[in-house]
């Protein structure tokens, strides 16, 4: 699984950085960064830390998953 972080929509509350300092940690601005390596042993707080992002600038993604704005074959 991968964490999405959108630097875009985050606005520092650093909730996610409570739940997992080893994954998420702030810049001098106050956003996130993600900061670690994630695993499976992380499933449950990365779903926590989703949820409880204020403004939705988290999300989890399998692994095969194109990262956002990777263009896409087109299908027959
Ligand atoms: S919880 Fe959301 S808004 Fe707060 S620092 Fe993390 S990503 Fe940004």
């Amino acid at each position: 699984m991968r964490i999405i972080a959108d630097r875009l929509r985050c606005v520092g509350a650093g909730q996610c950085s409570l739940v997992l300092p080893e994954i998420f940690d702030s810049d001098d601005e106050g956003l996130v960064v993600v900061i670690g390596e994630v695993t499976e042993a992380d499933a449950d707080g990365l779903r926590h830390a989703v949820r409880i992002c204020p403004v939705g600038a988290l999300s989890l993604r399998p692994d095969s998953s194109p990262a956002p704005g990777t263009p896409q074959a087109a299908g027959r």
